[in-house]
């Protein structure tokens, strides 16, 4: 039995996996049809660097630095002749530019020397380059080859457990997994998309804002935590919680009364 904030949304704890699938593909295909990516960029190498140096860092971050970076090294070969100096100088504002330099000058390099300048087709060539793991080779496989790929960053992560899409998934690829096995092969690319933004503006790490959320009659977090015994467990908690503090700001007072007719340590043991 259900308590939402009205009281009247009534929901299906028993909700099939399959059905939850169902409508997160109807909603987003209804309400978001083209999601594209937030990062600029204007040809598959751009992304390539934009999606390494994406990595635990935001997109606007990267979008602020990228203009000057793609001017600067328009292709492979530019990049591959440039000095870690340089490289440096152009992402330094972003997280860890030490290790992303060093994998943008090996990415470069290799891909120069092995794939004739061009981005590779194909998750095995792609995860050889350095700094490219299956994140972000599922990026570009979906963003630039169209390929039936879900990358999973922290947003996907987090929103398709919180949903019910994924059940116990602990690892990223358990997640891949999951999704890959549940969404049909046309949306994959693009719920990588729908889980990242909803993820990025309403299903937000700490403190998701359910409140405005349209996804709450199939998520099962929403579920869990509307249920009258979850709201009166989590009630009864900050009840006691609220006695704790109350108790502990009494002793407080009186250990300091007792410190001013210098009866130190007097309470100690009060607890
Ligand atoms: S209802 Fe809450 S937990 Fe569920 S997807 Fe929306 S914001 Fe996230």
């Amino acid at each position: 039995m259900l308590a939402t904030p009205a009281n009247k949304i009534y929901l299906n704890l028993n909700m099939l996996k399959t059905d939850r699938y169902k409508a997160f593909v109807a909603y987003f295909s209804t309400h978001q049809p083209d999601p594209v990516t937030e990062l600029h960029y204007d040809s598959p190498f751009e992304l390539l660097m934009a999606v390494i140096l994406s990595a635990q860092c935001t997109d606007k971050r990267i979008n602020q630095i990228a203009p000057a970076l793609f001017a600067r090294y328009p292709t492979p070969e530019t990049l591959a002749a440039s000095t870690t100096e340089e490289v440096y100088s152009y992402i330094k504002s972003v997280s860890y530019p030490n290790n992303k330099t060093k994998h943008l000058l090996g990415m470069a390099k290799m891909l120069v020397a092995e794939f004739n300048g061009i981005v590779p087709q194909g998750m095995e060539d792609l995860q050889k380059l350095p700094g490219v793991g299956r994140k972000t080779a599922n990026v570009i496989s979906a963003v630039i080859f169209q390929e039936p790929a879900m990358a999973v960053d922290t947003h996907v992560f987090r929103v398709s457990n919180r949903i019910g899409l994924t059940n116990n998934a602990k690892t990223p690829l358990a997640t891949e997994l999951q999704l890959t096995k549940y969404l049909p092969r046309e949306f994959l690319s693009v719920a990588h998309h729908w889980l990242i933004l909803h993820g990025r503006y309403i299903c937000v790490a700490r403190t998701p804002k359910c409140n405005i959320c349209p996804l709450t009659h199939f998520c099962k977090y929403f579920e869990q935590t509307n249920t009258e015994t979850f709201l009166r467990k989590k009630e009864s908690a900050d009840l006691q919680k609220a006695r704790k503090l109350q108790k502990n700001k009494k002793l407080n007072q009186l250990a300091v009364q007792l410190q001013k007719l210098s009866v130190p340590n007097a309470v100690a043991n009060t607890d």
